[in-house]
């Protein structure tokens, strides 16, 4: 213990000496992370513990293979440690089955669905806009390129249309069905997403790469019973290191593609060898301590804080006249229609970014603007709720993001001009706020 401690210490301290360009860098990286007001959907601030692991001697071991059955010696710890790993993520979402190896929750679901499809199957996932994931089927990702890809959208109320769905779904006979999403805030009914895919024969991936925190915690329904497979990435709500996590629940022992073995074992091979090399045992140590965390009660008042959190969040946003994407939410993540008032979503985020407030510009459903400017902005509050604040909190941190668009003026698509005075204000209030809740463990 005390020698891991000094390790550490005298890494720092080396890194510092031989190194001061990166060394700088990191400094104004953690700085920059503990002085803004993270409001990013899409990330969370791992605690300290689980950087530790990460930055660990475990990354000197090269393990292909899985416990016990590695192509490499050596692997005694790094077994004991991918065994815990797969221990607690199994515990923690009650799964018979899972891999904690994928190096992203991309790379998750491209060892999914090639597992389970073969080239030009076709694949029934949610549209980028309404909300999906590029790796749901996007002619901008290989998995738009490799398979037939059919995307479903979202009623005119924003909100998934199951029988639209269901009718979809009939028409086109997916081999697989994505459910899970980047940027839609409503709860997603897992369970009448099975009943689509079976109605069809089609195998059903919830990704919940976005709501894990919640599922986790029970706040969110749970498609492990339900799905087939399902994927998510660690770092985002499970305030875990980068990386990616693949479950299955009962039908985990189910036969595999092409009535081959089983489930759990086609997903196996799925992950090594045919998409990965060797895994990231110190990423996996880091999920291992993420999934510890994810299990305490601590963590499950966190998720219940961020979900009350968020929609307050859209409370006081409605109020002052901002319009949401389904009118509020029931997850952590808030979507704003700033195209309604004449904005666009690139400069909202940039002149947000000046007062020290990170939000991501992000396309909405019917959008005429393009990825890199758009009409949306989306927010979250996994970070709000780790630093202490509960919904009391979010009238002053919608307060803020009004005070900032309202302050904008935008001179073209692209281009804006922030008021100093207004921007130093609110510049001011963020630093305030930094200051009254402190991110945990890391210099204030
Ligand atoms: C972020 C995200 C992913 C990708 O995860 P990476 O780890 O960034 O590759 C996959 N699916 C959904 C729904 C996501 O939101």
């Amino acid at each position: 213990m005390v020698r891991l401690a000094e390790f550490h210490r005298r890494a720092t301290e080396n890194l510092a000496a031989e190194d001061p360009e990166i060394f700088r860098l990191l400094e104004r990286e953690m700085r920059r992370q503990a002085d803004t007001l993270a409001m990013v959907a899409a990330c969370s601030t791992a605690p300290p513990s689980v950087l530790a692991c990460a930055g660990s001697a475990l990354g000197n071991v090269t393990a292909e293979g899985y416990p016990g059955a590695r192509f490499h010696a050596g692997c005694e710890v790094a077994d004991d440690v991918e065994r815990l790993a797969v221990a607690r993520a199994r515990e923690l979402f009650g799964a018979d089955y899972a891999n904690v190896q994928p190096h992203s929750g991309s790379s998750a679901n491209l060892a999914v669905l090639f597992s389970l499809l073969e080239p030009g199957d076709t694949v029934l996932g949610m549209d980028l806009d309404a909300g999906g994931h590029l790796t749901h089927g996007s002619p901008a990702s290989v998995t738009g390129r490799y398979f037939r890809t059919v995307g479903y959208g979202v009623g005119p109320d924003g909100f998934i249309d199951y029988h639209e769905v269901a009718e979809l779904a009939r028409r086109v006979r997916p081999k697989l069905i994505v459910c899970g999403a980047s940027s839609y805030p409503r709860t997603i009914d897992f369970a009448r997403f099975r009943e689509i895919a079976d109605g069809c024969g089609a195998w059903l991936l919830a990704d919940i790469s976005h709501i894990a925190g919640l599922v986790a915690a029970g706040e969110h329904p749970d498609p492990v019973p339900y799905a087939h497979v399902t994927t998510t990435s660690t770092y985002k709500q499970l305030y875990g290191p980068r990386g990616g996590l693949i479950l299955s629940g009962p039908d985990a022992a189910r036969p595999g593609p092409g009535g081959r073995g089983t489930l759990a074992g086609a997903l196996q091979r799925a992950v090594f060898p045919r998409a990965q090399g060797t895994p990231d045992l110190a990423g996996v140590a880091a999920k291992a301590r993420a999934f510890a965390a994810a299990s305490t009660g601590a963590f499950r008042a966190l998720a219940l804080r961020l979900r009350l959190d968020a929609r307050q969040l859209a409370v006081e946003l409605v109020d002052r006249g901002q319009g949401l994407v389904t009118g509020g939410t029931d997850n952590h993540l808030v979507l704003i229609d700033v195209g309604a008032k004449g904005y666009t979503g690139v400069v909202v985020e940039r002149a947000l970014e000046e007062c020290g407030i990170i939000v991501n510009k992000n396309r909405i459903v019917g959008d005429t603007r393009p990825a890199h400017v758009t009409s949306g902005i989306r927010l979250g509050t996994n970070t709000l709720a780790l630093r202490g604040m509960g919904p009391a909190d979010m009238a002053a941190c919608a307060d803020l993001f009004c005070r900032a668009v309202e302050a904008v003026e935008q001179l073209g698509d692209t281009d804006y001009r922030l008021p100093a005075p207004a921007r130093d204000g609110v510049r001011a209030a963020v630093a305030r706020l930094c200051r009254d809740f402190p991110l945990p463990g890391y210099p204030a």
